[in-house]
C-alpha cells in the first residue's frame, strides 16, 4: 500500500550523492525509480558536479553531486523511506560503510515545501543543507528563489552567504 497522506501535493529537494561505481549511471536509474513511484514526479534536476569529499577516510575518490525537485504527496517520513529504498536498491549497504565514507548513492531530504520537521531519523530542513556549497550550488540551479525554514533566506541567498574559503 501506499503511503499517501493526503491528495495534496508538495515540492521537496532531494540531493544526491555517490563516489562509488558508475555514479552517474546511479544518478540516472535513481531518478527514474523515483519519478516511476506512483507518488512521486520529477520536476527538476541539475546538473551533475564533480567534488572533493568532505570528512570520512582520507583519499576517498571524489564525489558526484546534484539535486532534483520532486512532487509529492507522500509525507516527509514516506518520502525518506522511499529514497532510502532506492539507495538501497541500486547498491548502498549502509551496515559495511564508514561515516562519510564511499558509498554508490546518498539520497538525503534537503526540504519539503515551507515545512520544518523533527522526526526520529528526520529533520528538514537537513541539518547541513546552509553549510555546504556542495548541496546549495546544484539546488541554487533549480530552486534558487525557495525558502529555506528557519533561516530567513532563499537558496541562493544562502549560497552567497558561505563564506569564500568554503569550498564543500
Ligand atoms: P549522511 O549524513 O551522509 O547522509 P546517511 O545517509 O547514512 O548519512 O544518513 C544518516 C541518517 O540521517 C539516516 O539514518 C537518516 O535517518 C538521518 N536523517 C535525518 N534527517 C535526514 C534528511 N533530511 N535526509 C536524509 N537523512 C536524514
Ligand atoms: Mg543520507
Amino acid at each position: 500500500m501506499t503511503q499517501a497522506h493526503t491528495n495534496k501535493r508538495f515540492e521537496a529537494a532531494i540531493a544526491l550523492g555517490g563516489n562509488v561505481g558508475d555514479v552517474e549511471r546511479t544518478f540516472k536509474r535513481a531518478t527514474l525509480r523515483l519519478d516511476k513511484h506512483p507518488d512521486i514526479t520529477l520536476l527538476r534536476r541539475s546538473d551533475w558536479m564533480q567534488t572533493k569529499a568532505v570528512g570520512g577516510p582520507a583519499d576517498q575518490a571524489d564525489f558526484l553531486n546534484g539535486a532534483i525537485v520532486v512532487e509529492t504527496t507522500l509525507a516527509p517520513g514516506a518520502l525518506l523511506r522511499v529514497c532510502q529504498e532506492v539507495e538501497t536498491h541500486l547498491g548502498r549497504d549502509r551496515s559495511a560503510e564508514e561515516h562519510w565514507g564511499p558509498r554508490t548513492l546518498d539520497l538525503d531530504l534537503l526540504l519539503y515545501a515551507t515545512q520544518s520537521v523533527q522526526q526520529e531519523g528526520l529533520k528538514v530542513p537537513h541539518a547541513r543543507l546552509v553549510e555546504r556549497r556542495f548541496v546549495l550550488e546544484p539546488l541554487a540551479q533549480i530552486a534558487p528563489d525557495w525558502q529555506i525554514p528557519g533561516t530567513g533566506a532563499s537558496v541562493a541567498q544562502c549560497l552567497e552567504r558561505l563564506p569564500a574559503e568554503c569550498s564543500f
